[in-house]
């Protein structure tokens, strides 16, 4: 028999569910009928307390924060990244995306890195929406730090 590999792994589109959202009861009956094993899993649902636009209002209060509502995900940011071309988990492209969205959790698992950008500009210079992305890791480093 075949080991497990991973918690949820017949999700559709597994990456994007978080681990905490998956249930997976050991044993599950119905109605005497036995639903255990894939048919018993469940994916919790995200409700409104997962999200907080604080963060997003103090970007785009921040001088150099002000252009994040323009950013269309295009990815031209990470692409010219030295800093992310060394480590993916820091990403320009999807920190803008999870302050956006004000998605806590996500805030948790990848805010700090932001910390990682070294100011070369380089994204600035590419990005075709004058998002100014290095002015917005900038502003969000400053607004996680005064974040109550
Ligand atoms: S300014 Fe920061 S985010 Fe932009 S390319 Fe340089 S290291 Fe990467
Ligand atoms: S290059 Fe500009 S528009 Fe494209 S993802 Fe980065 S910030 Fe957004």
């Amino acid at each position: 028999m075949s080991q497990r590999k991973k918690k949820g792994e017949f999700i559709v589109e597994r990456n994007y569910v978080d681990d905490q959202r998956i249930i997976e009861p050991e044993k599950l009956e119905i109605g005497g009928v036995d639903m255990s094993g894939r048919w018993g899993l469940l994916v919790l649902p995200r409700t409104i307390e997962d999200f907080d636009h604080s963060l997003h209002a103090m970007v785009k209060n921040h001088p150099r924060g002000r252009n994040i509502d323009r950013c269309w995900q295009c990815g031209n940011c990470t692409a010219a990244c030295p800093v992310a071309e060394e480590n993916p988990l820091f990403n320009p492209r999807y920190l803008i995306y999870i302050i956006k969205l004000g998605y806590k959790l996500e805030i948790e698992k990848f805010g700090n890195y932001v910390y990682f950008c070294g100011s070369c500009g380089r994204c600035s210079e590419v990005c075709p929406k004058d998002v100014d992305p290095s002015g917005v890791m900038e502003a969000i480093g400053t607004a996680l730090r005064r974040k109550p």
